[in-house]
């Protein structure tokens, strides 16, 4: 499986995500800053999920680790079984260009190349043949519904376009598990909520995981789970029917004061 590198149509194997006592610092001159510190929490396949959490709280640092840009110092972290923080970074590397996309809060497009050669590059990674990547990357930008602009430059798209082609991008080889890091942070609110939504009906069509980090409670209703940040810790974890339970509740306490 790792090192494979073609695509087929098969589906997308179950990305189930999970972290045990993770520990993760930087070096910042002559001391270092803990990221995360000692975190452990499970994903499961094919879910909807958010990392919430004020700026500083380790958002980026564990969707890193989750998207095998970085190996945590401690700890393990289990992508479908596969325990990556054991892998060398070559074997890491191939891992995540075959089963992980990935957006950014900046869209981290190539301003050189167009809408469809951004998309396509992943898949050029993989060394498929030429035409099927450029087909499948505007199959990938017609998803997105953006159709049409395919030969657009990065620089003459908007920026929630500009988001939709890195969400594309990230979508185009069929990956089991997608991250997002605050994809939202850069977008006017109604930009964001339909971003948001565009996200979870393609995670609902390809059935893949997707972790998404946002700290704007309005993006987040719609989440199967929720995990809390604060300090480079798990503060809480909220699955769906919790979340409906409090829904619930707050319901019934608005009609009782009504
Ligand atoms: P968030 O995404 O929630 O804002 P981060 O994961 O980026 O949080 O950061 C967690 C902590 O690690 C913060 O204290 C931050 O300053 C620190 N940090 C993150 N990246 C680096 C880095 N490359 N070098 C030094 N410190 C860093
Ligand atoms: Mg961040």
């Amino acid at each position: 499986m790792i090192g494979e590198n073609t695509l087929g149509e098969t589906p997308p194997p179950d990305m189930a995500a999970s972290l045990s006592h993770v520990v993760k610092s930087y070096r910042l001159g002559a001391t270092s800053v803990v990221a995360l510190r000692s975190v452990s929490l499970s994903i499961a396949a094919g879910g909807f999920v958010v990392v919430r959490g004020p700026s500083g709280s380790g958002k980026s640092t564990l969707l890193n680790l989750l998207g095998c840009i970085d190996a945590p110092d401690a700890g393990s972290v289990r992508l479908n079984g596969i325990d990556v923080s054991t892998l060398s970074d070559r074997q890491r590397t191939a891992f995540r260009a075959r089963h992980i996309g990935f957006v950014f809060q900046s869209f981290n497009l190539v301003p050189v190349l167009t809408a469809a050669e951004n998309v396509a590059y992943p898949l050029q990674l993989l060394d498929l043949p030429a035409a099927e990547c450029r087909a499948r990357a505007r199959a990938a930008l017609d998803e997105v519904g953006l159709a049409g602009l395919y030969d657009r430059m990065p620089g003459a798209l908007s920026g929630g376009q500009r988001q939709r082609v890195a969400v594309a991008r990230a979508l185009v080889k069929r990956p089991a598990l997608i991250l997002a890091d605050e994809p939202t942070a850069n977008l006017d609110q109604e930009t964001g909520a339909d971003l948001i939504a565009l996200m979870r009906s393609i995670q609902r069509a390809t059935g893949c995981t997707f972790i998404f980090s946002s700290h704007d409670p309005k993006l987040i209703a719609d989440a199967d789970q929720q995990v809390l940040l604060r300090d480079g810790a798990v503060i809480d974890m909220i699955k769906r029917q919790d979340l409906f339970r409090h829904h619930r509740q707050e319901m019934r306490l608005s009609n009782e004061l009504a």
